[in-house]
């Protein structure tokens, strides 16, 4: 590893992207205390981490069975799932994906609802279930506030998504309309849920201690097994016979109220700026594959800007928002040791020809930094969920491109984790596979049994 301290100019810009252990630990402590006014019946209203109830109170028994189709929305890829429960060790998951157009994503609800719409009813006649009464679980991955288990109003769009017309309203009502107005198959939404609540129960179904769901992919949140009598914004907080609840943070919004800002960057808030929800998903922006890209782009132009590096050497692509894709990032950390294959191979994309070793080294520094910090502010957010759960021995389910394709990103977490935690609990880092699909198909199975 280079390191960046032989880099002055870029040791300057990526010094304040450096936590210390101590800042991580005041972290720690912020995070805590939000997630506390985001639990409280007196203090949710003016919380800025939410801590939304699920209405999930139990993780999968092993039992559940039947046919299921699950929706994952909320991200990058939109997709339809067919899952079938049938025993233990056998899940049986199909599912097609389907690009959704830009326009989309800022378009009308209406619009959004119809295209799902037209989507399960083009999967369900391909599977030749058309005519069969499918019970339906919805992995909507924005921040929800849960009436029930099969309702769930938005409260804010996140990830680059603002369509028209859905907050403040029930999403499950919003599609089930849409399906309905086609009229041309028999689906019965039974469930919404987070992509967090989905991988925490995913994984449970296969590790018993699994007590926390994280995501690292376009964006960040994470959920974790709150006990009951915690749960102040639940009716039944204080009478439940359920002794536990699992609970979405919604964390990528803590800093929103300026908590965050003794570790911010300037990059930081320019990222804030350009973005189309400012002032909102700090701690988001700070950590997830939506934003580490342009991160690292934005560091490059300004060392450019200094001529610190790329000497005399142009380019346009670098200049143009949200080219550095966070996907490069990874490529460039996989570069053996004193090798620079791959980061070569992307500044040639970027239309940089004839960098030196001492360019890619630098850049492969900026791209540490950044995947560092990221992984740092993630650990305080576990090791955080560890201590108010007084969790000892815990598993935790992950899903999301970052975690899965960032070549040390797991080993980052152990790391910074293994130190926060100073050996007051154990764990392990777990990949969830298909939490979206197989956990919304567990959690409508709960629901379905529970209507009938
Ligand atoms: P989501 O469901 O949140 O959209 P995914 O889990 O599908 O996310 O991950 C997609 C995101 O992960 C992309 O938006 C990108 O930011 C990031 N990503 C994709 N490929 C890589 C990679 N090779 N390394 C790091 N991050 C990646
Ligand atoms: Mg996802």
């Amino acid at each position: 590893m280079a390191a960046i301290t032989q880099f002055p100019a870029a040791f300057e810009i990526c010094k304040p992207f450096m936590l210390t252990d101590q800042q991580m630990q005041e972290i720690v402590v912020r995070l805590n205390k939000e997630i506390n006014m985001g639990l409280g019946r007196d203090t949710h209203a003016r919380a800025v981490v939410k801590c939304y109830i699920t209405h999930v109170h139990d993780l999968p028994s092993g039992n559940e069975r039947g046919r299921f189709l699950a929706l994952d929305l909320g991200g990058t890829n939109f997709r339809v799932l067919l899952v079938t429960l049938s025993s233990d060790s056998d899940v049986d998951i199909l599912s097609k994906s389907y690009v959704m157009d830009k326009s989309l994503l800022v378009g009308p609800g209406r619009a959004l609802f119809d295209f799902i719409a037209e989507c399960l009813s083009n999967f369900c006649k391909e599977q030749n279930i058309d005519k069969e009464e499918m019970p339906l679980g919805f992995t909507f991955s924005f921040p929800v506030q849960q009436i029930g288990l099969d309702k769930g109003i938005l409260t804010s769009w996140t990830k680059g998504f603002k369509c028209e017309g859905v907050i403040g309203k029930n999403v499950v009502e919003l599609l089930q309309h849409a399906i309905e107005r086609r009229g041309d198959v028999k689906i019965k939404i039974v469930a919404i849920l987070n992509d967090t609540t989905g991988t925490l129960v995913s994984c449970a179904y296969k590790q018993r201690n699994c007590r926390i769901g994280l995501i690292v992919g376009t964006g960040s949140n994470a959920c974790y097994m709150e006990r009951t009598g915690n749960t102040e914004m639940y009716e039944g907080y204080q009478t439940s016979n359920k002794p536990n609840m699992i609970v979405n943070t919604e964390w990528g919004a803590f800093g929103d109220n300026g908590v965050l800002d003794f570790v911010r960057t300037s990059y930081d808030k320019r990222i804030d700026q350009e973005s189309i929800n400012p002032h909102k998903q700090t701690f988001e922006k700070c950590i997830s594959g939506m934003y580490m890209g342009e991160l690292v782009r934005l560091i490059i132009v300004d060392l450019m800007e200094q001529g610190a590096i790329f000497k005399n050497l142009k380019s346009q692509s670098i200049y143009e928002k949200w080219r550095f894709e966070t996907s490069f990032i990874s490529e460039i950390e996989s570069d053996e040791p004193g090798h620079h294959r791959n980061c070569a191979n992307i500044l040639d994309q970027l239309g940089i020809r004839g960098a030196t070793d001492n360019d890619m080294q630098c850049v492969q520094a900026i791209c540490e930094t950044i995947s560092t910090r990221s992984a740092k502010l993630v650990s305080c957010g576990l090791v955080c969920l560890i201590n108010k759960m007084n969790a000892k021995d815990c598993a935790i389910g992950i899903d999301g491109g970052v975690y899965r394709f960032h070549p040390k990103y797991h080993d980052l977490l152990v790391d910074n984790m293994t130190k926060l935690l100073r050996g007051s609990a154990k764990f392990e880092l777990l990949l969830s596979e298909d939490g979206s699909g197989r956990g919304a198909a567990l959690i409508a199975s709960v629901a379905a049994s529970r209507k009938k």
